[in-house]
């Protein structure tokens, strides 16, 4: 079965992969982050990030990697981004505002309104652990409560804090909705921690998890099982209409998904240099897309803001 085409809409968000480097290791992990990796995009383009923010009248930088946090230039970005008013997502994995040197990140944050999407794929510490490593729950637990001291996760819409879902396995995500009112419910109960929003993701069959599921001989059958629930109302919406990616090198893709894979997109400009040397219409061009889209069109749909219906 082949993707449908698409096309791209207005882009309204930037999103920065600063690199791969990462304290943690996780089964699941799309770009095969970890302690080792060196990858790490250079002061140049790091600089052209805020021109190109202010050239396309770009209403979202959101910020990835690896663990983000872990660039050296990660605040002199966010300084810079804050001057633009823009909204700052910092994609966190939790446990890094934890680290030896990185203390001082929560209240940061904080204090730069940065809003914080932040991975828990289960509120079960077993389930937690087996995916994203040795007391890695315990860990998030701990900074969730950091966090909610400084505001985030309450009613201060400026601090938002949302928890990132998605499955321990080869299948589908449940409908967001429901698993947000008992992820609320027992992180509330047991924790006494408080979030905003529960984005549930589904597993893209590309990278760590696609090596998993070739290991248990489960590739093929997730691969249909994706295209059996294609739902085309998501095509409407999934993220590469109104979001650009950008590599640790500089390079331009629809998504983050065609990043890892290398999938070039359609588009010129290539690169934020290119991007930066003026405003270049990209509305209406074609996006590159390949059967792992339908990773972000089956059931309710995927995309980095969580389910699409
Ligand atoms: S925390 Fe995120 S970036 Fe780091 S290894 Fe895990 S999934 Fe990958
Ligand atoms: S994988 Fe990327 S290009 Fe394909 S539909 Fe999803 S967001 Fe768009």
């Amino acid at each position: 079965m082949d993707f449908p085409s698409i096309k791209r809409g207005r882009l309204k968000t930037l999103q920065v992969n600063l690199g791969y480097k990462c304290n943690q290791s996780c089964l699941h992990c799309h770009v095969n982050a970890s302690p080792f990796r060196t990858e790490m995009m250079n002061p140049k383009n790091i600089s052209l990030i805020p021109k190109v923010i202010n050239s396309y009248a770009i209403e979202t930088l959101d910020i990835t990697g690896g663990a983000p946090e872990m660039h050296p230039l990660f605040k002199e970005l966010v300084n810079e981004a804050c001057k633009l008013g823009v909204k700052i997502i910092d994609r966190c994995n939790l446990t890094i505002l934890d680290e030896p040197g990185y203390q001082d990140l929560p209240e940061y944050l904080a204090k730069a309104k940065v809003s914080i999407i932040a991975s828990l794929p289960c509120y079960e510490e077993e389930n937690v652990n087996k995916q994203r490593g040795k007391d890695v729950f315990r860990k998030s637990i701990n900074v969730l409560r950091i966090l909610n001291k400084l505001g985030y996760g309450k009613n201060d819409e400026t601090l938002s804090l949302d928890l990132v879902y998605n499955p321990i396995g080869a299948f589908l995500p449940p409908p967001q909705e429901s698993l947000e009112k008992e992820y609320k419910y027992i992180l509330k109960e047991r924790y006494g921690i408080e979030f905003n929003n529960l984005l549930v993701l589904t597993n893209m069959p590309i990278n760590r998890f696609s090596n998993y599921l070739q290991k248990e001989g489960k590739l093929n059958s997730y691969q249909s099982m994706l295209e059996s629930n294609h739902n085309s109302k998501n095509l409407e919406s999934v993220m590469c209409k109104s979001t650009l990616s950008v590599d640790w090198q500089g390079n331009l893709f629809d998504c983050d998904f065609n990043q890892q894979l290398g999938v070039k997109s359609n588009l010129f400009p290539r690169t934020l240099r290119d991007l930066s040397q003026g405003n270049i219409l990209m509305q209406g061009k074609e996006i590159t897309v390949d059967s792992h889209c339908f990773g972000c069109t089956a059931g309710n749909g995927s995309s980095c803001g969580g389910s699409l219906t």
